[in-house]
């Protein structure tokens, strides 16, 4: 089906890459997140724990101490930290537990476990995993938007894309993932594309 429009403005969002554990979906948004400046002040003093099995948690561990003497990073067997990180996070008294995990339990949304392939459990009150986000950025992609290296869609500052008319916006776009800053790019657009389609009818022909 073909849809015409002057204007067309791209906000569609984009998933985080949830880890698959098992008993995850019943505590993410609630106690398990993926982002430590929404979340990380509602967890401070906290058992705090780092999730980073296919990514290096070293930095969302480090950022994760301004809430929090309590951090341990756990890399489900795996771990891409440099020896230099491995130093830090000792001087920082951020503890790495490397043994599987199987599954995280607790009740009602509040995560109190995480539970490992040996059968022991380590107590957490909180989890913040690293496992990255896909852009939802199948329209702009199926109109050959320019794109940077990451696959995001390049703009100007009024979030004017490549292409005439189209206008990106929110987490599709390349931004931090800040509600202020999604509302801030769709005011920015709005204003924008409203201004353009004014010209355009005003424009002598
Ligand atoms: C657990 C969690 C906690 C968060 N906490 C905070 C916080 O405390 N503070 C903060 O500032 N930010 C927080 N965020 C981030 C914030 O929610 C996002 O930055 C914001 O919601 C992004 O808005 P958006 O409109 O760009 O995308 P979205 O909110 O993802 O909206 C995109 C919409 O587009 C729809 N869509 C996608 N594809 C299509 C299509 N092809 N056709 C039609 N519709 C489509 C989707 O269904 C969705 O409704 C949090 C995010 C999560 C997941």
């Amino acid at each position: 089906m073909n849809y015409y429009s002057k204007k067309l403005l791209v906000a569609t969002g984009l998933n985080d890459n949830i880890p698959p554990i098992k008993g995850i979906d019943n505590f993410y948004g609630k106690s398990i997140f993926h982002c430590p400046y929404c979340d990380g002040w509602e967890v401070k003093k906290k058992l705090i724990g780092v999730y980073a099995k296919n990514k290096n948690g070293f930095e969302r561990a480090v950022e994760l101490k301004t809430w929090s003497k309590h951090v341990t990073l756990y890399t489900d067997r795996r771990h891409y930290l440099k020896p230099q990180e491995i130093d830090v996070l000792k001087k920082k008294n951020i503890r790495v537990v490397s043994e599987k995990i199987t599954s995280v339990e607790g009740a009602t949304g509040k995560v109190s476990n995480i539970v490992f392939a040996n059968n022991k459990k380590e107590r957490c009150d909180a989890l913040f995993f690293v496992n990255g986000h896909e852009q939802r950025r199948h329209i702009a992609r199926s109109l050959c938007c320019p794109m940077n290296k990451k696959g995001i869609v390049i703009t100007n500052r009024l979030q004017q894309a490549n292409i005439h008319g189209l206008y990106v916006a929110g987490d599709v776009s390349k931004d931090v993932q800040f509600v202020v800053v999604v509302a801030a790019e769709g005011a920015k657009a709005g204003e924008s594309i409203n201004k353009e389609i004014q010209k355009e009818d005003f424009k002598v022909r």
